[in-house]
Formats: C-alpha cells, structure tokens, sequence
C-alpha cells in the first residue's frame, strides 16, 4: 500500500509541486521500494528453514548455469566474465542452491573493481565433503570484516555507493548449514574475494531430520 501510492502520488503530481515536494516524494518512493525489497529478503531468509524441500541428487552444474541465467542482465550490463569447472552431483535443495550461487556469483559482479567482473567457481573433493570456491576480481574485504558480514543487516558500503539490504550472504549461510555446511570468505582488500563453503557428499537429511516416506537412495 506504502509503495504503490507513493509511486501513485509521484505520477500524478510530480512537477505539479514545487522542486522541495518533488525531492521529498522521490525520497518516500525510493523508501517504499527498499522497505518492499528487504521484507521479500527476510521472508525468504525465514523461509530457508521454515519452507526448505527435501533434498535430492542436484548437478551443481545445472545449478550454475540456471544462477548465471538469473544474473543475465546483471553480466551483460558489467561485462562480467563468469566461468566453471565440472561441478558435482550432490545431495541437496535445488531452489536453495541456486539462490546461493545467485547471491556469491550476484556479489562477485556487484562489488568489482577497476576492471571488469570476473568470477570463476569451482569445486575439490576434501574428505566427505565438496570444497566449492567462488573467486572474484573485486573490491576485497578487510580481514576484520570477515565473519561479520554473514550476520544479517551487516553490510559495508552506503546505499548509495551500493544498495542492498545485507541479507544475502545471511541466506547463503543458513542455507548452507542446513545442508551440513560451512562458509566463509577469504580475501584482501582491491585483491578480490574468494568465498568458500562445503556441502556433505552424502545426505544429512535423513540422519538430522528424519522425513517421512524419504530414502536415500531417491538421491544417488
Ligand atoms: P548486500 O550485498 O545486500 O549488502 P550481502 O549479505 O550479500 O548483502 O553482503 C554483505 C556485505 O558483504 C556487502 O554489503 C559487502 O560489503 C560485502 N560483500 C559481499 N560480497 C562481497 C564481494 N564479493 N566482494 C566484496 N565485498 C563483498
């Protein structure tokens, strides 16, 4: 309601005011807008837990490239380069990992630096997990930053020198975690970023959280 009828009252009497009025209604729309945007995140992020799916045998190939089909606009706009190599098949909640992939890949593209984004993701068995890493150009964080910036509403840039609401990488991490997982983020500040994060070979699913009419061998 908020939104569309400061939108409403921008169409009808924009440059019917005067300038002030112009200015203050511009601020209460764009207002609107991020108060929408971050409730659709924090829905989502108490989803993650609340409304996951089971988990099934997913290609983290096909993962990548439905992320990277999402980002089209966003790669064509940056000129970002985005590459793979072979993903594995594991255990897990497609829509999730896909938001995942979004949201790393997403950063990778938002927080570049002089040249042109480019994220490369890749993956290496370590013990009974896969090791994925998504490696960008950017900005880098500051080592201090490090853990911070996977708490939600923790961000490090202005609005306006980047918008965002500060829950992505809170969703990578709840996400990741109810896939057994772990994430974090190694990096050096104008050097890029690489984040990092471990998905189980095997399903949790069944011994965390037994699900009714579930087997395991519906996944590998
Ligand atoms: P948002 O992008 O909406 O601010 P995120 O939770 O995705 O929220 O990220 C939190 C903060 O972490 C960002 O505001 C940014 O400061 C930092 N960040 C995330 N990804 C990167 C990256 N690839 N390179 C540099 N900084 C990053």
């Amino acid at each position: 309601m908020v939104s569309s009828y400061t939108q409403l009252l921008e169409r009808r009497y924009k440059n019917k005011l005067d300038s002030d009025a112009n200015e203050f209604i511009g601020y209460a729309v764009d207002g609107a807008k991020r108060m929408q945007t971050q409730i659709n995140d924090l829905l989502a992020y108490s989803r993650v837990t609340t409304q996951g799916n089971l988990f099934e045998g997913t290609n983290c190939s096909d993962i990548f490239e439905a992320a990277v089909s999402n980002l089209a606009a966003g790669i064509e706009e940056s000129g970002a380069m985005v590459t793979r190599d072979l993903l594995p098949t594991l255990p897990a909640d497609p829509s999730q990992l896909v938001s995942v992939f979004q949201n790393l890949i997403g950063n990778g593209i938002k927080y570049h630096g002089d040249q042109p984004p480019r994220i490369h993701v890749s993956a290496v068995e370590s013990g009974n997990e896969w090791l994925f890493s998504f490696k960008d150009n950017g900005i880098g964080i500051e080592s201090e930053f490090a853990e911070r910036i996977f708490v939600i509403f923790q961000r490090l840039h202005s609005q306006t020198k980047y918008g965002g609401t500060g829950i992505g990488l809170a969703i990578c991490k709840k996400v990741v975690e109810r896939h057994g997982g772990r994430i974090w983020v190694e990096s050096e500040p104008q050097k890029g970023s690489t984040f990092y994060l471990t998905l189980p070979m095997r399903n949790q699913q069944e011994k965390d959280h037994p699900v009714p009419g579930y087997h395991e061998n519906q996944t590998n």
